[in-house]
């Protein structure tokens, strides 16, 4: 659904990212893992069309995404949720999420994609016009991810959904991720630090360093596999 071709992503001279490749299948969930620093926020960008990479090539859907603004990425069924979520804190839930639904026209679509972000998040419907800062980190993460859904995507960028989340918390949103890859037979690109979750959620891991694809397999496979044990999961 989503393939990368030596993607190369230089800030003036600073290299980000370096000659990297990746697919990610419809239906489940790939991730990146990595330090900080990696390339892996930069990665998404590059998809997202918030960063123009040097070189390389991605393709949705077997379309070109480079030289595509924003805009068009998400009309092509993109969605990225960025890192540290990015709501208006002073505006309600309801008009947070009625963002993520700014470029349709169909109002029943939109009605029942509401529905299904209440069905998936029950306590956002409940408090649904309170402004968003006065929620938890869990609940203004469930907050941005019904945002994603509200722009009805085939494919979902999540960056670190885990951060500053209790343990608990986060598994609760990383398995509603899984639920809406499953459910929605979307893909799903999954950036995240807390390597043990990530591996555990995705079907197919990629492990970034320095800009650069050092490893990539089944997660089963490379939870398994000694040096990622050591050196992303402290065991
Ligand atoms: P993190 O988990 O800390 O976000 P990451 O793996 O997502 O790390 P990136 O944020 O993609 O990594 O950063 C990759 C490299 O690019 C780092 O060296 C970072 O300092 C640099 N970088 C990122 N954004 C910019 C920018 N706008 N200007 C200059 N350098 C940048």
């Amino acid at each position: 659904m989503l393939e990368i071709r030596c993607l190369h992503i230089d800030y003036s001279g600073v290299i980000a990212v370096e000659n990297a490749s990746l697919d990610a299948a419809a239906g489940q969930i790939t991730t990146i893992v990595g330090a900080n620093g990696a390339g892996k926020s930069s990665t998404l960008k590059a998809i997202s069309g918030l960063v123009r990479p040097a070189q390389g090539e991605i393709r949705f859907k077997g379309e070109y995404l480079n030289g595509k603004s924003p805009e068009q990425i998400v009309d092509m069924g993109i969605c990225h949720v960025p890192e540290g979520r990015g709501l208006y804190p002073y505006m309600s839930v309801l008009d947070n999420l009625l963002v993520g639904a700014h470029r349709r026209k169909d109002k029943a679509g939109i009605r029942d994609d509401l529905d299904k972000v209440f069905d998936y998040f029950p306590v956002l419907k409940e408090h649904r016009h309170r402004i968003a800062r006065n929620f938890s980190g869990g609940q203004q993460q469930m907050i941005a991810i019904g945002r994603g859904i509200m722009s009805r995507p085939d494919f979902y960028l999540f960056d670190e959904p885990s951060i500053g989340l209790a343990p608990l918390i986060t598994r609760g949103v990383l398995d509603t991720i899984s639920r809406i890859a499953r459910e929605e037979n979307c893909g799903v690109l999954l950036v995240e630090q807390n390597a043990k979750l990530a591996l555990d959620v995705a079907s197919f891991a990629y492990v970034m360093d320095l800009g650069a694809i050092t490893l990539s397999g089944r997660s089963a496979d490379l939870a398994a596999n000694e040096e990622v044990r050591r050196a992303y999961l402290g065991l």
